[in-house]
């Protein structure tokens, strides 16, 4: 079986967690503090505040603006519950603008919705590829809104000579299987003093100095254990991406000409893919249906994974919900019909991509 995910943490992770354990202080302190300096210096912003999850990141960024009920937030539809989930939990209401052929939210879909309640924009950097941001930026200058960017899946991706996450507030997790992780973690970045300032304070009860509170605030800390295995990953990350885009580049050339199946093709310019997850899509033009394709897959040993097979506010708790305003996205739907996601982990050897190849060809070109 080739997984989908191997998560094989560097051997200097051992040490420094062994350090923490030794220090007695296991809770957010000096780890913490230098996982956000070298995360913030590794991204080129001023600051990055740790947080305990992807999900609290970007609540915490959504509560910093101070958005709150009636405030629209314009998001992706096809994207993790948990951008949606934030969105509800700040009190805001979510739209949804269409995506593009590389299944990121289109800046003239984000325009399109904006009205006098539009507060933030929200794009996903899907799979670890950029929005146009150049695009976005535009939208959210011309309107005066803010950008927060869903970057779970993104870390160290480059849009126009820069890292995302410099836009506004950009919002990172380190989940166990993201491309850096901590188990459970996250990562908020800015150049905004401010709200820097604000960010801390709402993780921590809204405490300035001890016992001195300024905001209802929250817990949403991260460990220095946490740190201690986020620091050698974070050290390495370059290797890391690299491995995944040289893994990327041989499926590209191995499924390249297999009828019916396109293969994730990031033509922006000025974009680097960070390949959190090759997204390949099975069209109707393809000799067999994306479903029975995903099964026949897993059966050859070939694990994939579907990312995400609904558009993210298509469940029954969400149509009910006066704050999830329901889009016309038939771009993202037909995705969301087609997509499969293939191993692209940096631990596949070149045996392994050539099995991949050799199954999914086999399975889809027959
Ligand atoms: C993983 C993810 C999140 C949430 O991160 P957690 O750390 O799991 O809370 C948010 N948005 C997207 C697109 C994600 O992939």
């Amino acid at each position: 079986m080739i997984p989908i995910t191997v998560v094989r943490l560097p051997g200097e992770v051992d040490e420094l967690v062994l350090e923490v354990l030794r220090s007695g202080q296991l809770a957010q302190g000096p780890l913490v503090a230098l996982f956000e300096a070298e995360f913030a210096a590794r991204h080129g912003v001023a600051h990055a505040v740790a947080v305990n999850n992807g999900t609290t990141a970007l609540v915490a960024a959504l509560q910093a603006l101070d958005l709150g009920p009636g405030d629209e937030v314009i998001t992706s539809p096809f994207t993790f519950v948990a951008t949606l989930n934030a969105i509800l939990e700040a009190g805001a209401t979510a739209r949804f603008a269409d995506i593009g052929a590389d299944f990121n939210v289109l800046a003239d879909a984000v325009a399109a919705l904006v009205n006098e309640r539009t507060r933030a924009i929200m794009p996903v950097h899907l799979y670890g590829y950029p929005c146009d941001m150049a695009a976005l930026a535009g939208v959210a200058a011309r309107h005066g809104l803010a950008i927060v960017e869903d970057a779970a899946q993104a870390v160290g991706a480059e849009v126009d000579g820069g890292s995302v996450g410099r836009y506004g507030l950009g919002c990172f997790s380190l989940y166990a299987t993201k491309n850096l992780s901590t188990g459970e973690g996250g990562m908020i970045t800015t150049d905004d003093d401010v709200l820097a300032d604000r960010l801390r304070l709402l993780r921590n009860q809204g405490m300035r100095a001890r016992y001195q509170y300024e905001i209802a605030g929250h817990n949403y800390r991260l460990s220095d254990l946490a740190a201690a295995v986020g620091i050698p990953q974070l050290r390495r990350l370059d290797e890391a991406t690299t491995a995944r885009q040289a893994n990327a580049a041989a499926l590209d050339a191995g499924l390249a000409g297999v009828a019916g199946l396109t293969t994730p093709s990031p033509a922006g310019s000025g974009r680097t893919h960070v390949y959190h997850q090759y997204t390949v899509r099975i069209g109707a033009d393809a000799a067999i249906g994306r479903d029975e394709a995903v099964a026949a897959i897993s059966e050859a040993g070939v694990g994939c994974g579907v990312y995400y097979p609904r558009v993210v506010f298509d469940y029954e708790c969400y149509r009910a919900d006066p704050r999830v305003v329901i889009d016309d996205v038939p771009a993202a739907v037909a995705a969301a019909a087609e997509v499969v996601s293939l191993p692209v982990h940096p631990f596949l050897t070149a045996g392994d991509r050539d099995r991949v190849v050799e199954v999914v060809a086999g399975v889809v070109g027959r």
